[in-house]
């Protein structure tokens, strides 16, 4: 059992010398179609013997047989973990109380984003290794080393850091195709913002970034090529999965959601993007109905109407070309809900990630930039209709 946290800003700055550059990631990446029905082979090249599976009662009746299957033919034990559905304390212990004594030296997280997030604590708890399997590609948690950790009712509550990144991220992109659009496209908001994120890192010379350190340029350059490749192939990767169809810009935006976006936020630097994200989870309607890389769009907005940066209009037109939201109204909120907006700055002025923005932040510059980009994307609406936001949320 390993219960000492771990705080990587701690450990990075524990020395007199500057902050090192670190660049974090997975041990192996491997992704494609049909791999499932091979994760068997790809556990026994790390010499796993008995290992938990994690997944939701859904998962493990679907993508979990395969993946199970794949598992004893290459006679690893399986030993069962259902996963309730919320990445919180309450659920990684009792996880944790029931695998104790199960003596595996690996857990496999096979699921969503909050599957992910809770394998990654578990195995901490449990000293051994971590193997992601994601089922969808609408978020950036499967490559990173820490885990956002929510109450029983879906707030986010908390950051656990590990000093071990997953020894494997295994990605079989004909399960991601057959999912739902909706999830690719969550992805790529959550991966877009990855560069504006890191863009601003760059330029900081105080930014740290999740992995406790200074940005390394490596992430960045990532980061850059994540966002470049939505924009470019991001629309006709999401018409091919609406007919869940697998093909090469399905595995791009696959590659860039998972891989870019996770080392690039992680190694690259986070700016008020994700602390604004973060705090619209705080708004119940809004974390009940909408997915992390939704709420990452449109606060990706926000930040670029605070840097007046011209890539808002781009952002914007890409967000509507593929449903992503572009105004408050998208978010089932309203600009005339001052007591949110409130909340959404407060809890945005929280977090030090905010604050590597160039400018000095305070509560009234926050609810302007998101005020700024409600209108704009508003005009954007106007302009392009919101056919596709339309389809993914009816
Ligand atoms: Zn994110």
């Amino acid at each position: 059992m390993s219960d000492k946290p771990y705080t990587p800003r701690a450990f990075f700055s524990g020395f007199d010398d500057a902050l090192p550059r670190v660049l974090l990631s997975p041990q192996k990446y491997v992704q494609g179609p049909g791999l499932l029905d091979r994760l068997g082979d790809h556990l026994a090249l790390l010499s796993v013997r008995r290992a938990a599976v994690l997944g939701s009662e859904r998962c493990l009746a679907n993508e979990g047989k395969k993946a199970i299957e794949s598992m004893k033919r290459a006679e690893i034990d399986v030993v069962i973990a259902q996963f309730h559905g919320e990445c919180s304390v309450l659920e990684i212990e009792a996880q944790v109380r029931a695998l104790q004594s199960s003596q595996i030296d690996y857990l496999i997280a096979l699921g969503g984003g909050k599957t992910v997030d809770a394998g990654k604590c578990i195995a901490h708890r449990l000293n051994v290794p971590s193997v992601v399997a994601p089922t969808l590609a609408s978020n950036d948690a499967p490559c990173s080393a820490l885990s956002v950790v929510y109450t029983p009712e879906g707030v986010q509550e908390s950051v656990e850091y590990f000093a071990r990144s997953p020894s494997l991220v295994i990605v079989d992109t004909n399960v991601v195709a057959e999912a739902d659009e909706r999830y690719l496209v969550a992805g790529m908001g959550d991966a877009i913002a990855t560069w504006y994120e890191a863009r601003i890192c760059q330029s900081n010379p105080k930014a740290i970034t999740p992995a406790g350190a200074r940005p390394s340029l490596a992430a960045y350059a990532i980061s850059e090529i994540c966002a470049q490749t939505i924009y470019e192939v991001g629309e006709a990767a999401a018409e091919s999965v609406a007919v869940n169809k697998n093909d090469d810009n399905v595995e791009k935006v696959v590659e860039a959601n998972t891989l870019l976006s996770g080392i690039g936020f992680e190694s690259g630097g986070l700016a008020m993007v994700h602390p604004l994200a973060l705090a619209y989870t705080r708004i119940d309607r809004v974390h009940e109905n909408y997915l992390h890389g939704e709420i990452v769009a449109i606060s990706t907005m926000a930040q670029l109407a605070l840097e007046k940066s011209d890539d808002l209009d781009k952002a914007a037109r890409f967000f509507s070309r593929v449903g992503l939201p572009v105004h408050l109204g998208q978010l089932s909120m309203s600009p005339e809900n001052s007591d949110e907006l409130k909340i959404l700055a407060e809890v945005t002025m929280t977090n030090p990630n905010a604050h590597h923005m160039p400018m000095k932040l305070t509560h009234e510059i926050i609810i302007q930039a998101i005020l700024d980009a409600h209108e704009f994307g508003l005009t954007i609406a106007d302009e392009f209709g919101d056919e596709a936001y339309r389809r993914l949320h009816n």
